[in-house]
């Protein structure tokens, strides 16, 4: 539909790698033009394998990636590199994404001049511009990488992204490695840059107070297969799913932000193998016999509101508060 910058459709039945771990599982996500969706899970849920489905850095065994409406691995020559280039990644660790070795104007400068974006003589001016966008000081253009601040350096990778003029983010735990005071700041460039530029954002975390802040609708993960979205409202006020819960109590005060979901009862299961029916069974406080056999589906649970699991199907479920309980 024509009000969908990104349609990511698929039935990414695997993903392979050298292991050939099935790390998604029939997941179906769009994006609208101008949203941010939140996706949530812990480390080992396949998120980061679906924002590099997504950013076309990783091809899916199966099932395709949309965007407008059209499939993305079908464009050839330059409508292929027109449309890669319209969706960036921002990674976790801007040290190891930014070439130590360059110049920041060449880091950020180069992709949109060997794109034809803009010619050679206009490379300076460009990334003074980019600079001074992402609350950089322009003069700093012919610095390292090294010479920066982990948040400063964060900011170039931002920067580098926006130069090819992209309209989709995917920004892949993109603050969890700064401090908390660095996480605030780079969360409202973040937001800046949405009004700027009318971006979209894919912003994938572990950390549900982060997506709380920054989402208009969430996406939860457990081990390669969607279990629940909605609105941020519906995720956090009026949450469906067993495992949505249990992270909502998980979620620390502000200052605590750094804890991880490690106190949800159990280990997360090995992705290679991954338990039967509801994967969440071995974890979950309200499981029932059917939830080791059959597999939830993902259905409506309200207007724009999808949950998979079978309590759904009883007549009498429990109603979790927002604290998760
Ligand atoms: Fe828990 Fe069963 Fe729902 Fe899975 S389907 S989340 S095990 S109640
Ligand atoms: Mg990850």
């Amino acid at each position: 539909e024509p009000d969908f910058a990104e349609r990511i459709a698929s039935k990414l039945g695997a993903v392979s790698t050298r292991k050939v771990v099935h790390a998604l599982d029939g997941v179906d996500l769009a994006v609208r033009k101008g949203e941010v969706v939140g996706l949530v899970g812990e480390s080992g849920c396949g998120k980061s394998t679906l924002g590099r489905v997504i950013a076309g850095m990783l091809p899916a065994t199966e099932g395709e990636v949309l965007v407008n409406g059209r499939g993305r691995d079908a464009l050839r020559g330059a409508e292929a590199r027109a449309a890669r280039l319209k969706t960036q990644i921002i990674f976790q660790d801007p040290m190891s994404s930014l070439n130590p070795r360059k110049r920041v104007i060449d880091i950020i400068g180069e992709a949109p001049v060997a794109h034809g974006l803009i010619k050679a003589r206009e490379k300076r001016k460009l990334v003074e511009d980019l600079l001074e966008t992402v609350g950089l000081d322009p003069s700093m253009s012919n610095r390292y990488p090294h010479q920066f601040s982990g948040g400063q350096r964060q900011r170039i990778g931002i920067a580098r992204a926006l130069a090819v003029k992209p309209e989709f983010l995917v920004c892949d735990e993109s603050i969890a490695a700064l401090d908390i005071s660095i996480q605030a700041q780079v969360i409202n460039l973040f937001m800046d840059l949405r009004e700027t530029f009318d971006l979209t954002y894919l912003f994938i975390s572990h950390d549900l107070g982060v997506v709380n802040h920054i989402a208009d609708r969430v996406v939860i993960m457990y081990l390669g297969r969607v279990v629940e979205s909605g609105s941020v409202e519906d995720i956090f006020e009026h949450p469906n799913h067993p495992y949505t819960a249990a992270l909502l109590s998980e979620v620390p005060s502000i200052d605590k932000r750094h804890r991880t979901f490690n106190t949800i009862k159990g280990e997360i299961p090995s992705p290679v193998n991954p338990p039967s029916g509801c994967h969440f069974h071995p974890r979950c406080p309200h499981a029932f016999e059917r939830c080791r056999i059959e597999r939830p589906a993902l259905r409506s649970v309200g207007s724009e509101h999808d949950s998979a699991c079978h309590l759904n199907d009883l007549p009498e479920r429990p109603i979790f508060n927002n604290l998760g309980n």
